[in-house]
């Protein structure tokens, strides 16, 4: 056993310098001081550089969309247990903290419960070098070497503006844990702005500025100010959570599960052709029963071509990895989604594996059912028809759940139930 605590690798994943090893070593630190457990922090990171720091960490990660990292970890703050001994910390770039600006104001000025620290080397590192709003007058980067005069938001003092309990601006060189510690100590919203250089983009722009220099030129002091707030009820702060879930959103129990356990299915087709509403209907129709579900959607960057899947699980008990390797059932309606499938199906040798008829029959020793789909519901209600052919065929639910749950989905509608009860 080795002696590392919350960093898993003597190699960082970042370039030679990079300023986001110090963030991290010294997060390290500060956590220790303070007596933490790995475990007891749940990181949230999103795109940058500075978010590929979550593979190497020893504690709960979760990785987010570019610039809603602090939406995510609001969430979750909301969902630990009064009296947590847990802590939520953010990491988040100056381009994410650009992005998600909104949310960092809203998490300040509710004080929400979590430590933010945006790693703020004025430059997007990982595309290139494009100056954010972080970006101060006279700091050159690659794609904008004559930066105009506009200069930097000053993140802490906007940040004060919206009643931030805690802020404050440092420079991210040595050891700087005692500062972090301070803040991750701090009940509530807590903010700190560590200034960084991307050796990669920043120094190679800027040859010879020191970072000392380039804070003392740009306007932005090294800084902080902590104004008490009363720390924020959990009622209040779950409250109003709550208030953004509508009662059209819940789903409550009105029927009972019809199996125990957990089923795994895997739904793949093309773009435009309902894979993604028909998994959602699925997993909202286990819900009606009282069960977990999780849905999960994988397509190209492109949304609308190529393939859509969709990893559904239901389960009689809570669903901590949404993720299947091998499902206990594919529903494949289209070529696309066939050729999406091809890992999966290599990796299943017992699956149950539902095939549009059109499609060629692939090489398993799972059980392929061949059924025309896309011929009697037509493409875009082949997803929905294999739902139903999977309830029907295999008892995963209810018909009466599922006959329910289809007459208060938007579809029904348009298309009748007996396209999908006649057809199957
Ligand atoms: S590109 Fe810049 S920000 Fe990204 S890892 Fe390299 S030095 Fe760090």
């Amino acid at each position: 056993m080795d002696n590392r605590f919350l960093i898993d690798s003597k190699d960082l994943p970042f370039c030679k310098g990079c300023g986001h090893a110090g963030v991290a070593q010294n997060t390290e630190k500060a956590l220790q001081k303070l007596g933490y457990h790995p475990l007891d922090v749940i990181f949230v990171t999103d795109i940058g550089c500075h978010g590929i720091i979550d593979k190497s960490l020893r504690s709960h990660t979760v990785h987010g969309l570019h610039g809603r990292s602090v939406a995510l970890a609001g969430g979750i703050a909301a969902g630990l247990p009064h009296n947590s001994n847990k802590k939520v910390v953010v990491f988040i770039g100056d381009g994410g903290a650009t992005i998600g600006m909104q949310h960092l104001l809203v998490a300040a000025h509710h004080n929400f419960p979590m430590t933010v620290v945006i790693h703020n080397n004025m430059l997007y590192g990982m595309t290139g070098g494009q100056p954010s709003e972080f970006t101060p007058c006279g700091f050159n980067t690659p794609t904008a070497p004559n930066r105009s005069a506009v200069g930097a938001i000053d993140m802490v003092h906007l940040m004060e503006g919206v009643g931030a309990s805690y802020v404050s601006r440092i420079s991210g060189i040595g050891d700087f844990s005692d500062e972090l510690a301070e803040a991750f100590a701090h009940p509530g919203f807590s903010l700190v702005e560590v200034m960084e250089i991307c050796p990669s983009y920043g120094v190679k722009s800027n040859p010879g500025m020191k970072l000392k220099q380039v804070i003392e030129t740009s306007g932005l002091q090294l800084h902080k100010n902590t104004t008490p707030r009363q720390a924020i009820e959990k009622e209040s702060y779950t409250g109003f959570i709550q208030s953004l879930i509508t009662e059209k959103l819940l789903v409550k129990q009105e029927f009972q599960a019809v199996r125990s356990g957990t089923v795994r299915i895997l739904l793949a087709g093309s773009a435009g052709e309902g894979t993604q509403s028909a998994a959602e209907f699925l997993a909202k129709t286990a819900m009606l029963s009282g069960l977990y579900a999780t849905k999960k959607g994988h397509y190209p960057v492109t949304v609308g071509v190529g393939f859509s899947a969709a990893e559904v699980i239901i389960s009689d008990k809570p669903i901590f990895y949404t993720g299947s390797t091998k499902p206990d059932f594919m529903l494949i309606t289209s070529q696309d989604g066939l050729d999406y499938s091809m890992p999966k199906i290599k990796n299943s040798d017992k699956a149950v594996i539902l095939l549009d008829a059109s499609l060629p029959a692939p090489q398993t020793t799972s059980s392929v059912v061949a059924t025309d789909m896309r011929g009697k519901a037509g493409s875009r209600n082949a997803a929905m028809i294999s739902v139903f052919k999977l309830i029907k065929d295999y008892q995963i639910l209810s018909e009466e759940s599922l006959l329910t749950a289809y007459s208060r989905n938007k579809l029904s509608a348009k298309v009748p139930v007996e396209t999908f009860t006649a057809n199957i």
